[in-house]
């Protein structure tokens, strides 16, 4: 989608660290960390949030949650425990109209988040 800041990232337009990418997902490092491990992953189609349900079919979702458990894994973040977050709509803070699951970890993180 034009004007969309992940697409970008997406389709290289824009630079990022990458950390993963298949054919429908794309994990990359976030640009202002809030934690030790800050990772946003992606689908690749855009999707405007977690409630555009019709873009979501399962396939999709198992391939998210395939790759957020890979990823986290890889950086050991099941030994102390991490987060994943997806923030919806302005009141919760999300800036960026492409769905993102934040991937936080190596830090403690307390409860309940502000
Ligand atoms: P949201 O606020 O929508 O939940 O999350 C958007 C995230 O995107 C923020 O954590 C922000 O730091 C990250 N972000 C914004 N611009 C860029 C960018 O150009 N590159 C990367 N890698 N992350 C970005
Ligand atoms: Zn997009």
């Amino acid at each position: 989608m034009e004007d969309c800041l992940f697409c970008k990232i997406i389709n290289k337009e824009i630079k990022s660290d990458i950390v993963f990418e298949n054919d429908s997902v794309l994990i990359f490092k976030d640009i202002s960390p809030q934690a030790p491990v800050h990772l946003l992953a992606v689908p690749k189609e855009h999707i405007d949030s977690i409630l555009e349900v019709e873009k979501l079919d399962s396939g999709l979702l198992k391939e998210l949650i395939d790759a957020v458990s890979r990823i986290a894994l890889e950086n050991e973040l099941d030994k102390d425990g991490f987060r994943i977050v997806i923030n919806t709509g302005i009141g919760a803070g999300q800036s960026v109209n492409h769905l993102h699951f934040h991937i936080l970890g190596k830090r403690k993180l307390s409860w309940p988040p502000g």
